[in-house]
């Protein structure tokens, strides 16, 4: 397992240099934006990215962990009685700030900058930014940096399939909210 949480952590490190690449690229920051989108419902769709943000709680002191707990279980009972767009910020931001940031999922390193999917059939689709992104760059006429978010889907895939195959994760398929993933790390501890 160590060597999995070692290629995990190898591509993130991989997507975070992209990714401060194209913030430069674009002059773009997150510094004081007020639609903060750690309040998007997000899915995620590999137990690996749950092994390792349970490496990142562990980190954490138990009462802090107690306290994610519970607001995971909180955050959890409004998502299943609300919309699916519903905003309710993710169980882990402390005060503006991610309290697991170094181990945070792969979507919370990739949202935010436009990026492109190349198919197997030589298609491109193309992704657009946040709101803030896309209304403060578009309107200043951006220069397109091309953030190619393909390569590091197909990595993780490899990575997940090698996973499942060593018996690491026994369900057909994976699919947990920022909050689901937080309630079964931290149920187990
Ligand atoms: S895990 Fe961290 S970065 Fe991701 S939504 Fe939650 S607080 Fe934000
Ligand atoms: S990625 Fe966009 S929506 Fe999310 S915090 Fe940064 S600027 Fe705000």
């Amino acid at each position: 397992m160590n060597a999995c949480l070692q290629r995990i952590e190898e591509i993130f490190r991989a997507i975070d240099t992209l990714y401060a690449a194209a913030q430069r690229s674009y002059g773009f920051s997150c510094e004081g934006c007020g639609d903060n989108c750690c309040s998007t419902k997000f899915h995620h769709h590999t137990f690996v990215e749950e092994l390792y943000l349970a490496e990142g709680l562990k980190e954490l002191d138990k009462e802090r962990r107690r306290e994610l707990l519970s607001r995971a279980d909180e955050v959890a009972r409004i998502h299943s009685a609300s919309p699916d767009d519903v905003r309710v910020m993710c169980p882990l931001n402390e005060g503006g700030r991610c309290s697991v940031y170094g181990h945070r999922p792969l979507i919370c390193r990739v949202h935010g900058i436009p990026y492109e999917m190349h198919g197997r059939d030589m298609s491109v689709e193309y992704g657009t930014g946040c709101h803030r992104f896309m209304s403060e760059k578009v309107k200043e006429g951006m220069k397109y940096f091309p953030f190619n978010r393909t390569m590091f889907y197909v990595e993780m895939a490899r990575l997940e399939k090698a996973v499942r195959e060593s018996g690491g994760f026994m369900g057909a398929s994976y699919g947990k909210t920022t909050a689901e993933m937080v309630q079964s790390i931290l149920r187990k501890t």
